[in-house]
């Protein structure tokens, strides 16, 4: 590997050793790097110009941030950023009273296929590097001089369908020496990749798995979500109790609300049913409306039934709350506005 910003404190230092110089220079690239979120040699004051021209050769990934929408209601921030290779992805700034949160992209498209999805509708392009991941946040921080606190990994893309850069993202993220974000402020979402659920209960992490689960039972499910055909819901949830089993972190169950599709009582009730016994927390959040897309979503009444009705059966819900309305379109239209026009101008 030469993208040096994806390299762990391990991996920089045998470079280093590679390339002839000292172990313990490691340390201070990598400290530049991931916690001072310099974006190129020239600014790494203690390090020698004879170091410098030898990592020439390992460029460092910095995202170009080619436009930002700011929310005149709450503050909330759309980054379109472009990689090296021209691949465009979002990012979102989140301000909450307890600190700034950075919603992230794993993957330039996805291909999960979720029916009420913006990010799904052009495929998978590639999976993003653990320094794409990384320099969103990066890129993000240094924009607004104010530390980030939280990070979701809730954007565009699969994150368990990108594991290794993942777990890469997750450990140069949390550990000393970088940013050093806690685990605890880090929230992973998956549409329910089973398998990867069990291989990352094992890494024994402490940040919070979310589950995007969006009906009560297997028929419902796989109309919206085609990965419900590979893994029933039975499935999921043990994955989801072996989990927490190994982990102590309490489940985040996502639950969009489709009108007329999942939001009626009964469908409350049978949700509840199956999450009985798990310790978990359901957030519930009307459908984003998608152009290509007819779903329609629940009135604010339905969702605050459905909250209700879950309550009733001992499962404890929250209405997430909408952020950055004024500049929204659901999560993946900034970019594909952008696709779309560089497609019409070639
Ligand atoms: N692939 C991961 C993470 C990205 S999606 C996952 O599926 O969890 C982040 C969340 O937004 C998921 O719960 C997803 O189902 C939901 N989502 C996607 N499009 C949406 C829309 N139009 N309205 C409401 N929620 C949506």
């Amino acid at each position: 590997m030469t993208d040096i910003k994806s390299m762990n404190m391990e991996e920089l230092k045998e470079l280093m050793v590679q390339i002839g110089e000292k172990p313990f220079r490691a340390k201070q690239i990598y400290g530049w790097l991931h916690e001072h979120l310099v974006t190129s040699y020239d600014e790494m004051a203690n390090i020698p110009k004879s170091l410098k021209e030898k990592l020439k050769d390992y460029p460092i990934t910095v995202l170009e941030e080619l436009d930002v929408q700011t929310s005149k209601v709450d503050g909330t921030r759309k980054y379109l950023f472009r990689l090296s290779d021209g691949n465009m992805i979002e990012s979102v700034l989140m301000r909450y009273k307890y600190g700034n949160s950075v919603c992230i992209s794993s993957q330039a498209g996805c291909r999960m296929g979720c029916r009420f999805c913006a990010s799904t509708i052009g495929g998978l392009t590639r999976n993003l590097l653990p320094s794409e991941m990384l320099d969103q946040i990066y890129r993000i921080q240094t924009s607004i001089g104010e530390r980030i606190s939280n990070v979701v990994v809730m954007g565009t893309g699969e994150p368990l369908d990108n594991y290794d850069n993942l777990l890469r993202f997750i450990h140069i993220l949390t550990e000393d020496g970088g940013i050093h974000i806690s685990q605890r402020n880090l929230t992973v979402s998956t549409c329910g990749l089973v398998p990867r659920i069990y291989e990352l209960a094992d890494e024994k992490l402490q940040m919070t798995l979310a589950v995007s689960l969006h009906a009560p039972n297997d028929e419902k499910r796989r109309e919206l979500m085609p990965i419900a055909n590979k893994y029933s819901v039975d499935e999921l949830l043990d994955a989801c109790r072996y989990y927490f089993d190994k982990t102590g972190r309490r489940i985040t169950f996502e639950y969009s609300l489709v009108a007329g599709v999942n939001d009626s009582k009964e469908n409350a009730q049978e949700l509840a049913g199956r999450l009985k016994g798990l310790n978990c927390h359901v957030n519930l959040i009307p459908v984003n409306p998608v152009r290509e897309r007819s779903f329609v979503r629940s009135t604010r009444q339905a969702v605050e039934n459905f909250k209700i009705n879950l309550e009733k059966c001992g499962i404890n819900g929250t209405i997430r709350r909408e952020m950055g309305s004024d500049i929204d379109g659901a999560c993946g239209q900034l970019r594909k506005r952008y696709m779309e026009k560089t497609e019409s101008e070639k």
